[in-house]
């Protein structure tokens, strides 16, 4: 049987840090870093060569910090060494994510002759002064002059991710950000609300955070586009997720269906062979471990020994997978799907009745209206996604 397998190429460079980022990212890095940084990435691929060739590469997303700050070439080395070390499907979905204002047409022909076939461009919002509070690069002409040389460098397959609830943000100017966004008509639209994350300068920045609007307004604007969206085409198929018919990010639906995937670079999160781990997040520490390695290479037959080694020592947080987690993820992941969970699914995946599990829990919520059961699948309710986080604690099963 073919074993699916998505691969995730972590890039931890910004040109700037945002205010409100806690990713792991660093601004102001060396050119020759992010070189080395590419270097160490293709030796961690080509270390997986003797699991890779049980494995069909379905997606690849090469994500961030702002992987487009990366020149054409160090992409297509990627590329090239996942396609060496792993047998990636033909049409496999290829996204990279990007920046405005580190786009230009030549990089993006580039990435197109590399492979990349899908763009997720960051926007947040068409507001100049939203983002400069929010420490953006980019202003919204440099968003337009990227958008229009993507399209010309071929690209059919385009994300542009859109925040509410920022600092300043008025629903008037978010509904100018969904307008303008839409005038582009790209295949999917990401639409997140904005998170203080402890930490971070917006965290602790008090005249940012006084201008953060309530939660009413907030609310109203998650309405919005869920009606502006949807009168457009965009089917709403995760809670903060719309796409036109077929675009739905198949990347991002191997992380909700829990299917398996490797991570590469620092912090990159994995969920491989029945467990889960991240890599190492200090970027001197991974590059110089992936640099020791590099004579080994020469002897293929060292190949295997040399993954085991590696593997003990960048991987961290490593923990099996046991079936009580598998069924939580299988609910929290995939009620977030409007697609909902299928109660046949569970049965194949766990030998149980889905209702065996979670009987009380569903009955509870079916009856008060926060989820339905539709034919073979079980969804939350426009209520219940109103109150998701709680709704979704609920299918925390208990241990003893
Ligand atoms: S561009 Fe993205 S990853 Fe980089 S600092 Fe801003 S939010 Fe964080």
């Amino acid at each position: 049987m073919t074993r699916y397998v998505s691969l995730y190429v972590h890039i931890p460079f910004c040109v700037v840090k945002c205010k409100y980022c806690d990713f792991l990212s660093f601004d102001g890095e060396s050119y020759g870093t992010m070189l080395r940084y590419v270097d160490a990435l293709c030796r961690e691929i080509r270390l997986y060569e003797p699991v890779a060739d049980e494995y069909v590469v379905r997606s690849i997303f090469i994500g961030g910090g702002t992987p487009s700050l990366l020149d054409e070439s160090l992409v297509k080395n990627i590329l090239a060494f996942i396609k060496r070390s792993f047998r990636v499907e033909k049409d496999a979905e290829i996204t990279i994510e990007a920046n405005p204002g580190t786009l230009g047409h030549q990089k993006l022909l580039g990435y197109r002759q590399a492979g990349v076939n899908r763009l997720s461009i960051g926007l947040q919002s068409a507001d100049d002064e939203i983002l400069k509070k929010l420490g953006r690069i980019h202003n919204y002409d440099q968003f337009v002059a990227s958008m229009n040389a993507a399209r010309r460098a071929g690209f059919t397959n385009i994300n542009i991710d859109v925040m509410s609830g920022l600092p300043g943000q008025t629903i008037h100017s978010y509904v100018e950000t969904l307008s303008r966004v839409l005038d582009f008509e790209p295949e999917h639209i990401s639409a997140y609300a904005l998170q203080v994350e402890e930490g971070t300068p917006l965290s602790r920045d008090e005249q940012l955070l006084s201008e953060i609007p309530p939660d009413m307004i907030d609310r109203r604007m998650y309405e919005i586009t869920k009606q502006l969206l949807g009168a457009k085409g965009y089917d709403r198929y995760e809670i903060s997720n719309y796409a036109k018919s077929g675009y739905e990010c198949r990347h991002n639906m191997v992380y909700w269906t829990g299917g398996e995937y490797i991570g590469f670079g620092i912090g990159a999160a994995s969920y491989f062979q029945g467990k889960r781990f991240s890599n190492i997040r200090d970027i001197l520490a991974y590059i110089g471990k992936m640099e020791q390695i590099s004579d080994a290479f020469s002897d293929a037959s060292n190949l295997e020994m040399l993954y085991n080694d590696t593997m003990k020592e960048l991987r961290e947080n490593v923990t099996p997978v046991y079936l009580y987690s598998r069924m939580e993820e299988f609910m929290f992941l995939g009620l977030r799907m409007m697609c909902g969970v299928s109660r046949e699914e569970f049965m194949e995946r766990f030998k149980k009745d889905i209702y065996e599990v979670y009987g009380p829990v569903l009955n509870r919520h079916i009856e008060q209206g926060y989820m339905a059961e539709i034919g073979d699948r079980i969804i939350l309710t426009d209520r219940g996604i109103d109150v998701s986080n709680i709704i979704l604690a609920d299918f925390i099963l208990d241990k003893e």
